[in-house]
């Protein structure tokens, strides 16, 4: 008998975003840039529909695929904002957007398929190609955060299955732009390759627009969901979008593990599409404008154009960097969480202009 837990799991790290928010219960009154989720209220239109819906005893299992009536909303949506064609069974209901890539990667990977991540990456996709078996093929982005196409070339082997991206990015605030997407899809059509694009930030974006690979390539895999634009990341409702291949796969892996998206709430983000979160996003385009011009003198930083973060180069030693900030009161999050070196922080804006104001403060008084 041999006992434990698997392997597989045992090689998995501990977000390094987790240990923060622990440190952080330890710390009284910190200034917590480590947050990454919006700090405005969920709108009224969506608590509303969910509240309806228990009321109206909407609590069993809705359909694997989610409730019809989201679906055709997600289809609209795609269709109007993204130029994206799909019909509803290209649509799967997921639990948010982890939920959606949950079941993707497994839909799609066979032991040792290798997926190919930029680094810096958002801390779930090393981990979750880990544990569905994948091999995750790290391609360094360049100092301004633009893909490097050499290094993706490169990368390329008779194994890669899946090239995974996400624009608006976490955790470089980086957008790709038009000319970079049609390069990658591009490359993904000659090697034949899954993409897998992971678009939750699209709302947040400050400079330019966003702009889907779903919308040229058709072996794109988009993962979306309401988490971020609607402030509801405990509601956990998402989406996917791509060939049906891969949905029916998906689907059949929901069908015996999630079962389906929470049902109230999928009938709250009925009402999602018609909310303007434009407000919110000029908020944080002006407190992205402190942060850049508060540091931007004393530290290596790139201009954040998308989500909430800014992803900058540690002055001195990363380690005794993120000390110092600690005993001053200020959690950043290490760069270690995202990418495999240590070389640079991240820092959300999601705070109040106060407290900002106060992080720009210790930070310059560390260089
Ligand atoms: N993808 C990225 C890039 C993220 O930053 C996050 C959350 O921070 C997620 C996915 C997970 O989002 P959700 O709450 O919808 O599962």
């Amino acid at each position: 008998m041999v006992y434990g837990v698997s392997e597989r799991v045992n090689n998995m790290d501990a977000s390094g975003i987790r240990k923060m928010f622990e440190m952080a219960s330890e710390i009284r009154d910190p200034i917590n840039l480590s947050i990454g989720q919006p700090d405005f209220d969920a709108p009224s239109e969506l608590k509303e529909k969910a509240i309806e819906a228990i009321r109206e005893n909407r609590n069993s299992y809705t359909p694997t695929s989610g409730i019809l009536p989201l679906r055709e909303a997600v289809v609209d949506k795609l269709k109007a904002q993204n130029g994206v064609d799909a019909t509803v069974d290209n649509i799967l209901i997921t639990g948010a957007v982890s939920g959606a890539l949950s079941l993707v990667l497994p839909a799609l990977l066979d032991e040792g398929d290798e997926v190919i991540i930029f680094d810096p990456y958002f801390v779930g996709y090393k981990q979750l190609v880990l544990l569905y078996g994948g091999k995750p093929v790290f391609v360094e982005k360049n100092k301004d955060f633009t893909i490097n196409f050499d290094s993706l070339r490169n990368a390329i082997t008779n194994k890669t299955k899946v090239i995974l991206i996400n624009s608006p990015e976490n955790p470089t605030g980086y957008v790709y732009s038009k000319g970079e997407i049609e390069e990658l899809a591009g490359i993904a059509r000659e090697n034949e390759l899954y993409v897998v694009s992971d678009e939750i930030y699209e709302d947040f974006v400050y400079n330019g627009g966003h702009f889907s690979i779903a919308s040229i390539y058709d072996k794109t895999v988009l993962v979306n969901g309401f988490s971020k634009s609607y402030a509801v990341t405990g509601w956990r409702v998402g989406y996917v979008m791509g060939p049906r291949e891969v949905i029916d796969a998906a689907a059949k892996i929901q069908q015996f593990s999630f079962v389906c998206a929470p049902t109230p709430f999928q009938y709250g983000c009925l009402a999602a599409f018609d909310c303007d979160v434009g407000e919110h996003v000029k908020e944080y385009r002006k407190r992205r404008d402190m942060i850049y011009e508060g540091l931007k003198d004393n530290f290596e930083i790139n201009q954040c154009f998308g989500a909430f973060y800014f992803y900058v180069k540690y002055p001195y030693d990363g380690t005794r960097f993120v000390q110092d900030c600690l005993d001053r009161g200020l959690l950043i999050v290490p760069g270690g969480s995202f990418s495999e070196r240590n070389s640079h922080f991240r820092l959300s804006f999601v705070n109040s202009e106060e407290k900002l104001l106060e992080a720009v403060e210790i930070l310059n008084g560390l260089v």
